[in-house]
């Protein structure tokens, strides 16, 4: 009987191997760059307060805004 056990245990590590590999592979597709990095810089609307990402910043003379709307409020109250 020593051959069929050594059958049936080469077959579950084939079987579970076929799993591990899939579980590896699987999350892969799904995973995706972070759209905002945790350590970005933040710059804050001088209009509104309002924390935006850096890239996502309107800048003017130094100043930051959330919006260009609020880049063209803040100059007119500031210019
Ligand atoms: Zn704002």
């Amino acid at each position: 009987m020593g051959l069929i056990r050594l059958l049936i245990i080469a077959a579950l590590i084939y079987i579970a191997w076929r799993v591990v590999k899939n579980l590896l592979s699987s999350p892969r597709q799904a995973d995706r760059p972070a759209p905002k990095q945790q350590n970005e810089l933040m710059r804050k609307c001088a209009q509104c307060g309002v924390h935006v990402p850096d890239h996502e910043a309107f800048s003017h003379n130094g100043k930051h805004f959330c919006s260009q709307e609020h880049q063209r409020l803040y100059l007119e109250h500031h210019e």
